[in-house]
């Protein structure tokens, strides 16, 4: 069943939904990087809103050129530094 909160508020600030998505999404892509067309794509929402979204606070999301992991296209992307992943067991 699919709940969509909010809707009576009548003040949500477009971008804050598609950030949490954002942040969600690249957190359990455990650290892959993803240009912005890519994140739009992944998170269905408009490239517009996602480069919104992005250009807000940084937060844990890492903004860099780099290769995307599903285009493979080099050029700007974002990832989210998987904490795990940062010191593997020696
Ligand atoms: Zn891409």
């Amino acid at each position: 069943m699919a709940v969509s909160p909010g809707r009576c508020g009548g003040t949500t600030e477009a971008g804050v939904d598609t950030r949490a998505s954002l942040v969600e999404f690249l957190e359990r892509a455990g650290g892959e990087p993803f240009c912005d067309g890519c994140l739009a794509l992944q998170v269905g929402a408009p490239l517009l809103e996602v480069r919104a979204a992005l250009a807000g606070e940084g937060g844990p999301m890492v903004r860099a050129t780099g290769r995307c992991s599903v285009c493979f296209r080099t050029l700007e992307v974002t990832r989210i530094p998987a904490r795990s992943a940062q010191r593997p067991p020696s």
